[in-house]
């Protein structure tokens, strides 16, 4: 294999030079972090006054982890290093209830997150002579922008689509010979079976590869869209806590991700007893931003599953690889690519008075996508009546108020009090009947 290097110094330079480089940054980090209004006060709490109190990679155990609380509770500009002048763009994490999840950019964090991408994006084989096409949602979800200016610095030449319109997509990847796209596995998967619904051949569009990313699948999907769609589809990891996308990501030898070690000090850790584990180990992902000026997150727990590879990649990068996402250490759902808590759906059923104390989540599949359905229990009264115009009402008042809190459309089904089934103990309230295979 051929390797290309977006940036072959930060790539492939030896792990003594990286762990110099990551305690550098990780003290310029930390004198940031520490004009911070939440974290001046949490790092003095556990006795860090400054830099210095860091000697080495490994006192960083002594910094308390920072979580998606800690960020609501900081709201709006309680972890923000720089002054509001200097802030070029904000993104906000899918799926927040009342207090979003806000993470500030100025120029240099917006050039090193470009730099992250371009360099993930160039790894896979990409190089100037691609058209991509952006399948995902542009506005505050950071795939769209994130992958769009990363795609620009390589010199790509890009087609921001956006995620829907699947005929249209496909009539974009015919007139303009789309070789890359990037989109959501479920959402691969749906073009797909539009494609030969509509009879469109699959030697009318030129793709050779898709990156696919932003919520989780098996590598048995992954091979499904290769086969059915004759491409390569490289795995994307991201959270908008660490920019976005560009966090890990296939390289050509498919084999898990390479995680930018220069950017993010990662650990993996016991979600129970939040001891670090050792490499190989199986646990919680932790990561501590190495470059961002704007707004530094410390040990931030992601809450998403998966452990290191121990042995090197083909490639020769430096960056240690971890393996596919296998869950969440939280009950966090994602609904085509959009995170939602079971707390955000339950504080709108139990902010309508006439809907009843018991709801059930269902989530499924409906053909390739995801499709979620809240069962909420109304009192009996209401059905007995002749006139269908309260029940309807309520039902699209519910449904409204759920896709402004979680920007997902539900369906909502009304069924009489008491006949959701009731659990003894911890109320299962959640049915995922998604295949783990999509
Ligand atoms: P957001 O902050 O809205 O971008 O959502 C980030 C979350 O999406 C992550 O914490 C993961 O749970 C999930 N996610 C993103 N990329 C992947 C991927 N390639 N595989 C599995 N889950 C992913
Ligand atoms: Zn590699």
């Amino acid at each position: 294999m051929n390797f290309q290097y977006w940036h072959p110094q930060m790539e492939k330079m030896d792990r003594t030079e990286l762990q110099a480089f990551q305690l550098g940054s990780l003290r310029k980090t930390l004198s940031g972090a520490l004009k911070t209004d939440f974290y001046g006060r949490r790092l003095a709490e556990a006795g860090i006054a400054g830099a210095d109190s860091v000697k080495s990679l490994d006192d960083i155990k002594r910094i308390p982890f920072t979580t998606k609380e800690d960020l609501r509770s900081a709201f709006p500009y309680g972890m923000l290093a720089v002054s509001r002048e200097d802030v070029l763009r904000l993104h906000a994490s899918s799926g927040t209830t009342g207090v979003p999840t806000t993470i500030y950019f100025n120029r240099n964090d917006i050039a090193s997150w470009t730099g992250l991408v371009a360099r993930s994006i160039f790894s896979t084989g990409c190089d100037s002579r691609d058209v991509f096409q952006n399948m995902i949602t542009y506005g505050l979800f950071t795939g769209g922008l994130g992958f769009h200016y990363g795609a620009e610095e390589i010199g790509m030449f890009v087609i921001p689509s956006g995620s829907g319109n699947t005929s249209r997509q496909f009539r974009m990847m015919q007139d303009f010979g789309t070789t890359v796209v990037h989109a959501t596995p479920s959402f691969l998967l749906h073009v797909e079976s539009r494609m030969s619904e509509e009879g469109v051949a699959r030697d009318s569009i030129s793709l050779k590869r898709a990156f696919a990313g932003a919520e989780p699948y098996s590598e048995d999907t992954r091979r499904r869209i290769e086969e059915l769609l004759r491409i390569d589809v490289f795995n994307s990891y991201g959270l908008s806590e660490m920019n976005g996308p560009g966090v890990a990501f296939e390289c050509q030898c498919k084999n898990g991700m390479h995680l930018w070690e220069d950017a993010f000090l990662a650990e993996i850790i016991d979600p129970d007893t939040l001891e670090t584990l050792p490499d190989g180990e199986s646990g919680e992902l932790v990561l501590t931003t190495l470059l961002r000026e704007a707004m530094p997150v410390l040990r931030y727990r992601t809450r998403d599953i998966t452990a290191f590879y121990t042995e090197p990649c083909p490639c020769g990068r430096v960056h240690r690889r971890i393996r596919r996402i296998k869950g969440r250490s939280d009950d966090m759902l994602i609904i085509n690519g959009v995170n939602v808590f079971p707390s955000q759906i339950e504080d709108v059923v139990m902010g309508i008075k006439e809907a009843g104390n018991n709801y059930l989540i269902v989530v499924e599949k409906d053909g390739f996508l995801d499709r979620l359905t809240v069962k909420t229990e109304v009192s009996a009264g209401i059905f007995k009546d002749d006139d269908a115009r309260p029940l309807n009402a309520l039902r699209e008042n519910i449904r409204r108020t759920l896709q402004n809190s979680i920007t997902v459309n539900p369906r909502v089904e009304l069924v009489e009090s008491n006949s959701l089934p009731v659990s003894e103990g911890k109320a299962k309230r959640v049915l995922d009947k998604r295949p783990k295979d999509i």
